[in-house]
């Protein structure tokens, strides 16, 4: 539709303010301007954080020749027609007060040519007054120079950042929308230099190693909900537990192509990963929804970044779900049950190191005689299929504590730990010197012994820990351990961290470290071995926070001392492991969020069994 004024009585209803603070606020109405008209191609460019020059050239279909003025006027757009268009709205602008704003501030050029038209026009307002009108030539679309921003408004100058801050917000909108539109190719440049480029490809994923780096991009899993679940369809990408951060900055959501902030959606991605990161500790996502326009209102907020959902919560626990079941998929557990189908059973005790029979068993099944209902042992029914991934953490209970914390977060309540919920298990035996096998009133559980006794140790020595006093002891005879230059100098480093998790050490001589003390649970093991580890989780990540090296230091002292597999078991000891796991708060997962135990209910191994019909 032509520019034109809006009406007085939708102005009133539109949720107006100031919309252009800073320059990334510019820059993120221009952009916003340039996806609105179509373009497959948008380059920034910025001087000096902005204040000097920002340019936004587009590749859309531009400006018509006689609107160009109207464009710059208050409230004058194309996009919204009425009352009723407020409620379904699809473009990112809708209130035709981004150009009169910016160009009352600044001194812009539009450089502009309509598909339609042979010749361009440019226009150039300075602090709202319009110095130049003329035709020019250009290819189809619109470039924005927007110079000199705040110059005469010094109250708004004194509230601007450092360069390098106003640089970091700029960089800050332009990731935000090369997220959302990949099929956009997009370029930024800061003083010359390119800080941001994609390719337009098309793929989220291909955008993300330009805004995540490639080696977060590299563990971050793709999601999404099941089609036809209702009308909020969701996707994206999101962090296995391996991979955190120290708050939520790295949760984005995109509704409708569209960057929001909402508490609750970014609660809605944290809760996806309950028992699976520590408390503290927060994943990285990217969570694009989508929901027909009259299910959302974006008119909610002066900056559009909040918006308002007719049902917050299917939008809460279709983002919660989705993210769940891809981790639960990603995690892949061994397939319990595919061991315990009928052809297989004799290779249950194997012993170690005898390879196990091929997984898809040779023996031929004879033709279904159409309509038998009853199920035979060899045509392993759909429903009595081995269950893989998400099906068998199902199992295990993961998801009954992921719905349990989503009612806790419907409920307004904080998610408390969740209580174990294991209950008493009574122990069988032991299978490859590596898994317990124990009975409990749901069926067959099957324990990774090292992961356990992980999770075992790790909440004892946090407890520890939260309680300022992780137990340490001396050693009859201090260590000298040599190290590697750089770990010895990693270890120095952090001597009052390291002191606070129980290790006293101390520099001696070059390159030599000499170990006073160290957390009891570590006086056994072989300590020139776990100081060049420790070193290494000291080291990774650039600057990490005192937080993390923290979680890292005891995850590492919890899988040095925790039994290996392979290791024989007595029963006394298996009962031991299963009864502080049992008292654990999240016993389903080792420290590193991987599985500690399978389980196999009596259901299934009845079906397996063929007893169900
Ligand atoms: P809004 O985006 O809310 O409509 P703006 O003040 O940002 O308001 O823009 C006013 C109008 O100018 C838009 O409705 C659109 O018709 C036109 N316009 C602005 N920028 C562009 C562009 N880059 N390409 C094509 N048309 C544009
Ligand atoms: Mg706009």
């Amino acid at each position: 539709m032509p520019i034109h004024i809006l009406p007085e009585n939708l102005v009133a209803r539109i949720a107006a303010g100031e919309v252009v603070e800073r320059p990334a606020a510019a820059v993120k109405e221009l952009v916003e301007n340039a996806i609105d008209a179509g373009a497959s191609e948008i380059r920034v460019e910025c001087a000096e954080g902005g204040r000097k020059l920002l340019r936004i050239t587009d590749n859309g279909r531009g400006i018509p020749s006689d609107e160009v003025e109207l464009a710059f006027t208050h409230h004058a757009t194309s996009k919204l027609a009425d009352d009723e268009g407020l409620n379904h709205i699809l473009t990112l602008g809708f209130r035709g007060e981004a150009l009169a704003s910016i160009a009352s501030v600044s001194t812009v050029t539009c450089v502009t040519r309509h598909v339609d038209e042979t010749a361009g026009t440019l226009l150039r307002i300075d602090n709202g007054r319009i110095l130049t009108r003329e035709r020019i030539g250009r290819p189809p679309g619109t470039t924005m120079t927007v110079e000199n921003l705040f110059a005469r408004v010094p109250a708004r100058l004194k509230f601007l950042k450092s360069n390098q801050t106003e640089r970091g917000q700029i960089d800050g909108v332009l990731t935000r929308y090369a997220l959302a539109y990949p099929g956009i190719r997009f370029a930024l440049t800061h003083d010359g230099r390119v800080t941001l480029q994609t390719q337009g490809s098309g793929l989220l994923r291909d955008v993300l190693p330009h805004t995540h780096g490639a080696d977060v991009a590299e563990r971050l899993i793709p999601f999404t909900n099941e089609p036809g679940a209702g009308t909020v369809q969701v996707e994206g990408y999101a962090s296995l537990p391996t991979l955190d951060h120290n708050n939520r900055s790295k949760i984005q959501i995109f509704v409708n192509g569209r960057p929001v902030q909402d508490t609750r959606l970014a609660y809605a991605v944290v809760q996806a990963y309950h028992t699976l990161l520590m408390t503290g500790r927060y994943p990285i996502a990217v969570v694009m929804v989508r929901l027909p326009p009259e299910d959302v209102d974006v008119n909610a907020h002066p900056t559009k970044a909040e918006v308002r959902f007719r049902d917050p919560d299917s939008v809460f626990g279709a983002i919660q779900r989705a993210i769940r079941k891809a981790l639960l998929a990603a995690m892949t557990p061994p397939e319990p049950p595919s061991v315990l189908s009928a052809v297989d059973l004799p290779g249950l005790v194997r012993p170690a190191g005898e390879a196990s029979p091929a997984s898809d068993e040779t023996i031929e099944p004879p033709r279904a005689t159409g309509g038998d209902p009853v199920p035979r042992l060899w045509e392993r029914p759909a429903a009595a299929a081995p269950l893989r991934g998400a099906e068998a953490w199902e199992r295990v209970g993961i998801s009954r504590q992921a719905q349990e914390a989503v009612r806790q977060a419907e409920s307004g309540r904080d998610a408390a730990p969740l209580p174990g919920a294991l209950p008493a298990l009574r122990i069988l035996g032991q299978l490859a010197n590596a898994y317990v096998i124990a009975e409990g009133p749901e069926g067959l559980y099957l324990i990774d012994q090292h992961a356990a006794h992980e999770r075992v140790l790790f909440e004892r020595m946090l407890a520890q820990r939260e309680l300022g006093a992780v137990v340490s002891q001396s050693l009859l005879d201090p260590l000298p351990v040599p190290l590697p230059s750089d770990s010895a100098w990693l270890i120095e480093e952090n001597l009052p961290l390291l002191h606070d998790l129980g290790f006293d050490l101390e520099s001696f001589g070059t390159n030599t470290v000499l170990v006073r003390a160290v957390p009891a649970l570590m006086v056994q093991d072989d300590l020139p071995a776990a100081l060049r580890e420790l070193a290494g989780d000291l080291e990774r990540g650039d600057a990490p926070l005192q937080r993390d090296i923290e979680s890292r230091v005891l995850r590492r002292v919890c899988k040095r001392m925790a039994i290996k597999a392979g290791r024989v078991l007595a029963l006394s000891e298996m009962q031991a492991l299963v009864r502080d796991l049992e008292a654990c708060e999240s016993p389903r997962t080792c420290p590193h969020g991987r599985p500690t135990m399978l389980q196999l209910g009596l259901g299934q191994l009845e079906k397996q069994f063929g007893r169900m019909g």
